[in-house]
C-alpha cells in the first residue's frame, strides 16, 4: 500500500507561539517526500515525525518571507550531515534566487549533499515526476510567490469479471492495457469495455496570497488542499491589504473548487482560540475540515469512486 499523507511541522504565520512552530509541511506521496516552506525550527519538529532528512526527495518554497524559508539553512546543512545519497530537488521563485543562494550558504559546513536547483520562473511551470505533475501557479502577495499542486493522471482499473467474460487472461491483459484493444475471435475488445477509470489524486498547497485566479486553479478538485488562513473575516480588509486569506475565503474557495479535505493553517498569533477558524470555515465548507495543529498527520482521502469506463 502506498502512503499518501501530510505531516504538519508548524502552523504559525509571522511569529511562532508557545503552541505553534513556524510553518513547515511534509508530504509523503508514494516514493516522494516533499518538504514545503520550512520555517525556523522545522528541523527539530521533523525529529518528532519519524521522517528524516535522508527521506527527503524534494523541497518546495512558495516565497522568501522568513516564516517560509528560514528553516532552509538548517535543513540543507542536515542533508549533508546525514550524507543524503541522491540529489534533492529544490524549487522556489526564480526572483528570489539571491535569497536562496544566501540561505544555502548561510554558514560554513562540509557540503556533500547534491541539490538539484530548479527555480520556478513562469506561471503554470510544470515539473514531471514519477508520480504525476507538479505545477506552480503565481499567487498574489507583495513578493513573487507560487503555490504548488501535485496532479496524478487518471489511470485505469481492469475488471476481472469482464476480462473473464471475454476469455482474456495472462499476457493478453497486458496487451489490451497497452494497446487499448485486443482482437479476439474476430471481434475487437476495447480497454473501455473491460475497465473503469481510476481517478488520479490531487494535492494542492496554497500559501501567502490574496484571492486570485491562481488560488482557484490550484484548489480545483483537490483531494487535499492545504491553504493559509492567516486571518478571520473580522480582519478581511487587513487581509486583502497585506495579501492574505481569511478562514471564510479559504473555505469558500474549497467549496467552489470541489475540495474534499481542507486543511487550514498559517494562523496569525493574534487569535488564541483555533475553534474560531473552524466555525468560520464550517459556514461555507461541508467536507472534511482540519484546523491544523503542529505535528498532526492528515491522510489524503481514499480515491474518488471510479466511474464506469
Ligand atoms: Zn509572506
Amino acid at each position: 500500500m502506498s502512503m499518501r499523507e501530510l505531516v504538519v511541522l508548524g502552523t504559525a504565520s509571522q511569529a511562532p507561539t508557545r503552541q505553534r512552530n513556524h510553518n513547515g509541511y511534509l508530504l509523503r506521496w508514494d516514493d516522494e517526500v516533499i518538504l514545503f516552506d520550512p520555517g525556523e525550527g522545522s528541523q527539530r519538529q521533523m525529529l518528532h515525525t519519524g521522517i528524516t532528512a535522508t527521506d527527503l526527495t524534494r523541497i518546495c518554497v512558495t516565497h522568501f518571507h522568513g516564516d517560509h524559508c528560514l528553516g532552509l539553512p538548517g535543513m540543507i546543512q542536515r542533508l549533508s550531515l546525514d550524507r543524503v545519497p541522491r540529489p534533492v530537488a529544490v524549487h522556489f521563485p526564480a526572483g528570489g534566487a539571491e535569497y536562496f543562494a544566501r540561505l544555502r550558504h548561510a554558514s560554513s559546513f562540509y557540503e556533500t549533499a547534491e541539490l538539484a536547483v530548479e527555480p520556478i520562473d513562469a506561471d503554470r511551470q510544470r515539473i514531471t515526476l514519477g508520480i504525476g505533475t507538479l505545477e506552480a501557479r503565481r499567487l498574489r502577495h507583495p513578493i513573487e510567490t507560487y503555490g504548488y499542486r501535485l496532479v496524478e493522471p487518471d489511470g485505469c482499473r481492469m475488471l476481472p469479471e469482464r476480462l473473464a467474460a471475454y476469455g482474456i487472461a495472462g499476457p493478453d491483459t497486458g496487451r489490451l492495457l497497452r494497446d487499448g484493444h485486443l482482437d479476439r475471435d474476430g471481434r475487437r475488445v476495447t480497454r473501455d469495455e473491460v475497465s473503469v477509470v481510476r481517478p488520479g489524486q490531487r494535492f494542492a498547497f496554497v500559501m501567502d496570497t490574496g484571492l486570485c485566479d491562481g488560488v482557484y486553479a490550484l484548489a480545483e478538485h483537490a483531494d487535499l488542499l492545504v491553504i493559509e488562513s492567516t486571518f478571520l473575516e473580522s480582519e478581511a480588509a487587513l487581509a486583502a491589504e497585506v495579501g492574505h486569506l481569511t478562514a471564510g475565503q479559504a473555505a469558500r474557495v474549497a467549496a467552489e473548487s470541489g475540495v474534499r479535505t481542507l486543511v487550514l493553517t498559517h494562523f496569525s498569533q493574534r487569535y488564541a482560540d483555533p475553534r474560531r477558524f473552524h466555525d468560520e470555515a464550517r459556514e461555507h465548507f461541508s467536507g472534511d475540515l482540519v484546523v491544523a495543529e503542529d505535528l498532526q498527520t492528515v491522510q489524503v482521502p481514499p480515491r474518488r469512486v471510479p466511474s464506469p469506463g
